[in-house]
């Protein structure tokens, strides 16, 4: 669907990205990568640190309750792998990753820990202790990801290809002029014409797309926090999760030496617009992981003087906690795209794969990369929840 150089005019693009996180990012790689005259919009400063796709730190990992993530986790992680050769830069680093879930229901991708002495050595060693009715367990693809820098090298291999990104450019309005032909208007009275658009504007999905559309996209953007507690000297730690009453996660972490990074999945919901950026006060994301860290950990991490670097950052979260990658339909039909909701706290190893579909959606109206991959997509369509509040919770 690329256009020809003949057709190429200024302010007008084969496909229209707004918002540049990671799933914009990735969208406007993918994209541009096919050929596609491409312009990724972003209302703040480049890699700014206001969304969810900011920070040192994303965990990877292939545990997952819901066995529809697995071919998502794998798909991007061939992705990440090519992206990263593609640029000569390191943004994903390979590392064990330990879990413990309850034993009645152990999700998918995870394996029953193997018992010394295979599971002697390495990072994490001695360190868990597994309260009884949960098993430690082990996941394939553990590794972690440089979050801003990833980020940064998506833009940047998307720019290597042609593609202009504009930060500081708040979009206000999508309209449709006619079949493939779409008007994207900026707060600063700027317009820009597109035969297609990827709408990833995370926590903003709501707003924006009860603004355009007149759609109630579920998409619930809520406050939470990143906490860096502090380690006690000489340990080293795994990536690793717990699926127990409360869920936590945690990677090890490069970018603070002598702090790990611990927290907790959940947050209290928010405005995006209106977000206090004070981190006292929220000892409900607190609290709980301290309780988690003294009882599965104790003795590693220095729970009395609380995290020491308490991060906010913001989810988007959908009813039933998936994510939502559909056309926006109605007047639009197949040729505005939406992703969200991928910050229930997970989405970001799934960058690539996600923005490959979103392209492929819009410039091609179907996505042959998830298909060929195991993907299902209808576990992400809009229309789960039409009649239905809580999407694709029925299912249990
Ligand atoms: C605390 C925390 C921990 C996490 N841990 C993990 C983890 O360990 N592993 C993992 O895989 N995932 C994790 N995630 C999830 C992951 O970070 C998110 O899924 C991902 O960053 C979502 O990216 P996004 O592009 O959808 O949203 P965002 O990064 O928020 O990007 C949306 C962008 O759209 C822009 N925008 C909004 N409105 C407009 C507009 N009108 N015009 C132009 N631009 C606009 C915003 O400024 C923003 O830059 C975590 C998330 C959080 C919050």
């Amino acid at each position: 669907m690329a256009a020809s150089d003949g057709e190429r005019r200024p302010g007008r693009f084969d496909v229209i990205v707004v918002g540049a996180g990671i799933m914009g990012s990735c969208a406007a790689h993918a994209a541009a990568s096919r050929g596609a005259r491409l312009l990724l919009l972003e209302r703040f400063g480049r890699l700014h640190t206001r969304g969810s796709s900011h920070g040192e730190s994303r965990g990877t990992r292939a545990t997952y309750a819901q066995a529809r993530y697995l071919p998502v986790v794998r798909l991007a992680r061939r992705l990440w792998d090519e992206a990263q050769a593609e640029a000569a830069v390191r943004v994903l680093t390979s590392t064990r990753a330990r879990g413990a879930s309850p034993r009645s229901s152990p999700p998918s991708g995870t394996a029953a820990a193997p018992r010394p002495p295979k599971d002697r050595r390495g990072p994490g060693r001695g360190v868990f202790r597994v309260p009884g009715g949960l098993m430690a367990a082990v996941s394939e693809l553990g590794g972690v990801i440089q979050a801003t820098k990833a980020v940064g090298m998506f833009q940047e291999l998307a720019e290597r290809k042609g593609a202009v990104v504009k930060d500081g450019t708040e979009v206000v309005d999508v309209t449709k002029r006619g079949e493939g032909s779409i008007l994207v208007k900026t707060a600063s009275g700027e317009e820009f014409h597109g035969a297609k658009c990827i709408v990833t504007v995370g926590a903003w999905t709501r707003k924006l797309v009860k603004s355009v559309a007149g759609m109630d996209l579920p998409v619930q953007p809520l406050h939470t926090l990143l906490c860096y507690w502090k380690a006690r000297p000489g340990r080293r730690f795994p990536t690793f999760a717990s699926y127990g009453d409360t869920h936590i996660y945690s990677t090890p972490s490069a970018e603070f030496p002598g702090l790990i990074k611990i927290a907790m999945h959940g947050g209290s919901p928010c405005d995006p617009d209106s977000r206090r950026d004070a981190t006292t006060g929220d000892v409900d994301l607190v609290e709980p992981v301290a309780r988690w860290i003294d009882a599965f950990m104790p003795g590693h991490v220095d729970t009395a003087e609380r995290p020491v670097q308490p991060q906010p950052c913001m989810y988007s979260m959908t009813p039933d906690e998936d994510f939502v990658i559909d056309f926006l339909g109605g007047e639009f039909g197949k040729d505005v795209v939406g992703g969200a909701g991928f910050s229930a706290g997970h989405g970001f190893k799934m960058g690539p794969a996600v923005g490959r579909i979103l392209a492929e959606m819009a410039m091609d109206g179907e996505a042959r990369t998830a298909v060929d991959a195991g993907v299902e997509l209808e576990h992400f369509r809009i229309s789960r929840f039409v009649g239905n509040p809580k999407g694709n919770l029925k299912d249990f």
